[in-house]
């Protein structure tokens, strides 16, 4: 009790600064969100490197208040993040997009879907348990799910996260590093994990060809990251420039602005379809 009239004060505190206050608006119109109906997910197709074929799609989830209009996710999932509304969010995103790619399956076109984790979903315990009911439920084979988890949180809780990654691929379910080369970690360090495709983060391609620094970085991070077998995925690739070099490299998939934006699954499935009548 003590605690909430803190919070009460603090919310009405003419002294906070509107960053602060924006950010409690925020959080208080994310509690609603879910009831309101005001959440809802997009997917960014994953092309084979060529660019012909799409080979995966990611999950992204969005938030269109009737308050503050499109909140974009790199604002409302920090403040998620920050309270258990991340557990609740990222449950409906697992479920939205299980049950979407069964629906792609429906049309003849299996095509895999990607879902983000945050780092609370890990330390809450229901996660597994979680996964193998919205498997069960939606009927999607558990190798047409991938999931989506930043270096820091396999390197922060080591001893948790680790047979909790080895249950979870036990379902079936694959895992995929996101952000790579943003952390600390060394990929022969990743290598203890059960890890099956790397995502290298767009900050390293956003400026090859072009940068040798750049591109020296990159080759050395593809390089190795398939020499441990990883399927390695280019995220934010804007240009055929890109993409080129990034083949040049060895770089199995790639996602970004060039080849699709995220948008509704039933336009992605479409794509697919159009693309393979050809
Ligand atoms: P992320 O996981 O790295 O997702 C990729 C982000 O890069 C997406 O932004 C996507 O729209 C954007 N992107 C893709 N291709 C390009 C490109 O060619 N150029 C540029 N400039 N950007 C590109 P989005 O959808 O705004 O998501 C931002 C971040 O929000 C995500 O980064 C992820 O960290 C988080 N997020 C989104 N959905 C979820 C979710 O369901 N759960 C969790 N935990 N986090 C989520
Ligand atoms: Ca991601
Ligand atoms: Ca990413
Ligand atoms: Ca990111």
């Amino acid at each position: 009790a003590k605690e909430r009239g803190r919070q009460r004060i603090v919310l009405f505190d003419p002294s906070i600064d509107a960053r602060q206050q924006q950010r409690l608006n925020y959080e208080m119109g994310l509690r609603e969100a879910l009831n309101k109906d005001e959440l809802f997910v997009r997917y960014q197709p994953r092309f084979e490197i060529s660019g012909r074929r799409i080979v995966g799609a990611e999950a992204l989830v969005r938030w269109e208040s009737q308050e503050h209009g499109l909140v974009p996710p790199d604002i409302f999932i920090p403040i998620a993040e920050g309270t258990r509304l991340i557990v609740d969010i990222g449950r409906f995103v697992l479920e939205q997009a299980c049950h979407e790619a069964v629906r792609w399956a429906e049309q003849g076109e299996a095509v895999p879907v990607s879902v983000n984790l945050s780092p609370k979903q890990l330390r809450e315990d229901g996660l597994w348990s979680d996964i193998q009911r919205i498997l069960r439920e939606s009927g999607l084979a558990p190798n047409m799910l991938e999931l989506e988890l930043t270096e820091s949180m396999l390197v922060d809780n080591i001893d948790l996260v680790l047979p909790l990654l080895q249950r979870i691929r036990a379902l079936g379910v694959n895992i995929a590093i996101d952000d790579f080369g943003t952390g600390y970690s060394s990929l022969a360090y990743l290598k203890q994990l059960p890890i099956d495709t790397v995502k290298v983060d767009r900050s390293f391609i956003n400026d090859v060809p072009g940068s040798p620094e750049d591109e020296t970085l990159l080759q050395a991070i593809v390089s190795m990251a398939r020499s441990l077998n990883y399927r390695v995925v280019a995220e934010g690739v804007e240009s055929e420039q890109q993409r080129a070099f990034l083949e040049t490299l060895g770089c199995d998939e790639l996602q970004g602005f060039l080849l699709g934006r995220p948008e509704p699954g039933n336009m992605l499935i479409s794509q697919v379809i159009r693309a393979r009548e050809g």
